[in-house]
């Protein structure tokens, strides 16, 4: 669980980039490998910015997809079940070209896109 830090990370540059003004929406990127639940982001949230121009503003959340690429011949491939389960799955079954070296380059994403004030 370190949706605590992250979130705290995440309202300290909204609160930068809202420079004192009342903050209505907060975009986030959130990818299902982030290892970060929602729901948990919120609560942090709802108790962190209390007081601050951002108290109250509404959380909007964007997947990411998941995505795997070949480390052998540089193919990528897009994971529509993003289940841990199905990507380790995914990594383990290796790539068309015969190389087993995959990894994740998609999917792990937390980050800030937009602000709306
Ligand atoms: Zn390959």
């Amino acid at each position: 669980m370190h949706e605590g830090p992250a979130t705290r990370e995440m309202l300290e540059l909204v609160l930068a980039h809202a420079g004192g003004r009342r903050v209505r929406v907060i975009r986030l990127r959130l990818g299902p490998l982030a290892g970060m639940v929602p729901e948990c982001v919120e609560l942090y949230f709802e108790q962190m910015s209390k007081g601050t121009v951002a108290e109250g503003a509404t959380l909007v959340f964007e997947p990411e997809a998941v995505e795997v690429t070949c480390r052998g011949c540089g193919e990528r491939r897009g994971i529509d079940d993003a289940s841990r389960t199905h990507v380790m799955e995914a990594l383990a079954a290796g790539c068309t070209c015969g190389a087993a070296d995959l990894s994740v380059t998609a999917g792990a994403a937390f980050y800030l896109t937009s602000i709306e004030v």
